[in-house]
């Protein structure tokens, strides 16, 4: 056995990489500078912490997120590694002796944030430790094309350039496109390095997208079909989030709440609710999960669908990080696109931009905000749609996502197709989605009386069309080129030069439109600890179920003694392996996936002890 893997075994109890980490592993071992673009929950960690403890000397590992950090650096220390974190929630006298013990090697990671880098503090202790590895995760921070930038990871080639060796670089993200990519590795002046890609699918996430008509009661019969798992609900304002979460709250759910208007304390009080599982359900707006890797999310949902498919990758992707059956559904309404819209129009985020990149801004997030919204309407698979995104290629059916599992029928939609870009083109092309459908659907509102749009000669022609079809015939018009939307602030829908051969009838438009939309939680319910994630599909018998339980307790009662949350402990997936092999042994309890030598020792014979 290679020494990476007897390490894998020993301090995190897995018994193989998984795609892409050895490769990265090996890389990082033979010095050569190294990056790695995995999705969420892929297990990038494991990427720098196997070679960190086979090197000499101390990795550091630059991170934006002080959540993140401290997660980490507890579940290290809990597999018996030294490990700690060097950033602003530490009070000064904490940073000085943590910076102390440093200087004495006392340990093997360090998590620092980047501004600290070049501060004095710290450099005294960095220019005179043997620094073998600099670890820059969620490296699309120093891109400016990226997500999140963070001006503060421009100081890493600062403070590389000062260290008196240059160590292996080695950087991580789970940002793919290309733009970003490049800029990571020019930006961090990365040396011929070896970069491996991993797939960006997960599996194990079911996907699903709803327009339900009543989101809160849609969202109401999910929960009750998931009763005790831990789920996060993402809202677009704040002002949704007060409001889910006093609904459910006041409905008996056990929930808490998240987002930037709230206290600092509440917040933290709050996120350490979910985290620590006292909290089953989390309301929140995207501020929320940035680097929290609770491996037990069970589910999302997005009460809002949010501004670009990143985002939401990113933040259904928190789901089922365990590797565990978890399930993304998305409720979809019309206002979400004009909330969205309102955000760009008055981001202020962007105000250092001068005024031409700015608009060049706005304009990509107008782009990013539709193909979000063409996600919502498409009728292939969901999967597919995400990973051709992100620029890779499915396989156009994946069997685990809502599109995949409905019945569609292929209906004829040409006379929709021809009121539609008739209204556009009779309309002079002066209006956005909204007024065409309106005009169509022959509304009487303000808007369509001050345009004169009464007076088309498409108004009200499709009355007897339902909105919903209206809308989808509009997304796939626009999808498949036969009418398109400017990127400007107005969206406005113009013609283009396939428009003609709908108008004359030359073309007939069929498309895929569900027959009935069943509902995810329906199909999935009972699916979570059954038959997913490579153990086979048998499903948990009676007392298995039981079991599982009493291992659940075990392990809640261990994280309170630690003061850790339980899936540090042992994740949800370690305690299913647990039921299956019904360990009566040591070197069975060790063979279980997530049990090393460091956790048996504190926790394995409390464990064996249920099975006796
Ligand atoms: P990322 O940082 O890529 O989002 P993490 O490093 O947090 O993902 O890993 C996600 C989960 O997968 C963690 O619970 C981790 O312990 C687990 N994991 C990582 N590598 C392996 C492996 N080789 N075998 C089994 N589980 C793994
Ligand atoms: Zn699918």
């Amino acid at each position: 056995m290679s020494q990476a893997k007897k390490i894998l075994k020993q301090y995190f109890g897995y018994d193989s990489f998984r795609e892409g980490q050895e490769e990265l592993v090996e890389s990082i071992l033979e010095g050569r500078d190294t990056f790695g673009i995995m999705p969420t929950g892929a297990g990038k960690s494991i990427c720098f912490q196997v070679p960190a403890l086979i090197m000499e000397g101390i990795t550091l590992v630059i991170s934006p997120l002080i959540s993140l950090m401290k997660d980490q650096v507890e579940g290290l220390n809990q597999a018996g590694v030294h490990a700690a974190y060097l950033n602003s929630s530490l009070t000064a006298g904490q940073y000085q002796k943590a910076l102390g013990l440093a200087a004495q090697g006392r340990y093997k990671i360090i998590y620092v944030a980047p501004e600290r880098l070049v501060t004095d503090s710290f450099l005294g202790f960095a220019l005179h430790a043997d620094i073998s590895m600099l670890v820059v995760d969620e490296a699309h921070c120093v891109s400016q094309w990226g997500q999140d930038f963070r001006p503060s990871y421009l100081k890493i080639m600062e403070f590389i350039e000062r260290l008196p060796k240059r160590p292996v670089i080695s950087a991580f993200t789970a940002t793919a496109t290309k733009e970003v990519r490049d800029d990571i590795i020019d930006i961090l002046l990365l040396q011929n390095p070896r970069v491996v890609t991993t797939g960006f699918d997960r599996p194990n996430l079911y996907f699903a997208v709803q327009s339900p008509k009543d989101k809160y009661a849609s969202m109401k019969n999910f929960l009750e079909l998931h009763p005790g798992q831990s789920g996060i609900i993402y809202c677009l304002t704040r002002k949704y989030v007060e409001e889910v979460y006093g609904r459910l709250k006041g409905e008996g759910f056990s929930v808490t709440k998240y987002h930037a208007g709230l206290p600092d304390g509440e917040r933290k009080a709050n996120q350490e609710d979910f985290i620590y599982s006292r909290a089953q359900i989390m309301v929140a707006t995207n501020a929320f999960g940035m680097g929290i890797d609770k491996s037990d999310v069970r589910f999302v949902v997005h009460y809002n669908m949010p501004k670009n498919m990143e985002s939401y990758y990113q933040e259904a992707g928190r789901a089922g990080r365990d590797g565990e059956a978890a399930e993304c559904v998305l409720l979809y309404a019309g206002q979400d696109v004009v909330t969205n819209q309102f955000f760009i129009d008055n981001n202020k985020e962007n105000q250092d931009l001068d005024e031409i990149t700015r608009r060049l801004v706005a304009q990509r997030d107008r782009e990013r905000l539709k193909k979000m919204t063409f996600y919502c309407f498409t009728n292939e698979c969901l999967r597919d749609y995400t990973l051709r995104y992100f620029g890779e290629y499915g396989s156009g059916y994946c069997g685990n996502c809502a599109n995949c599992l409905s019945h569609f029928e292929t209906v004829d939609v040409t006379e929709i197709a021809k009121g539609i870009v008739g209204c556009v083109g009779s309309s002079r092309q002066r209006f956005g989605t909204n007024m065409i459908i309106d005009t169509l659907h022959g509304a009487n509102t303000a808007k369509i009386r001050n345009y004169r749009m009464d007076a088309n000669p498409h108004y009200g022609e499709l009355a007897k069309v339902p909105l919903y079809k209206l809308r989808k015939v509009m997304n796939h018009l626009q999808l498949y080129g036969y009418l398109n939307v400017t990127n400007d602030e107005y969206a406005i829908v113009k013609l283009t030069e396939k428009s003609e051969a709908v108008l004359l009838g030359k073309e007939q438009i069929m498309m895929k439109m569900a027959k009935e939309q069943e509902h995810p939680a329906k199909i999935k319910k009972g699916k979570v600890r059954k038959g997913t994630a490579g153990f086979g599909d048998a499903a948990f018998n009676k007392e298995e179920e039981e079991m599982f339980e009493k291992l659940r307790a075990l392990r809640t009662e261990i994280a309170r003694e630690e003061g850790v949350p339980p899936y540090i402990v042992f994740s949800d997936k370690t305690l299913v392996h647990m039921c299956i092999l019904k360990p009566a042994t040591k070197e069975e309890m060790l063979s279980v996936t997530g049990v090393g030598e460091f956790k048996y020792e504190k926790y394995g014979s409390r464990f064996l002890a249920c099975f006796r």
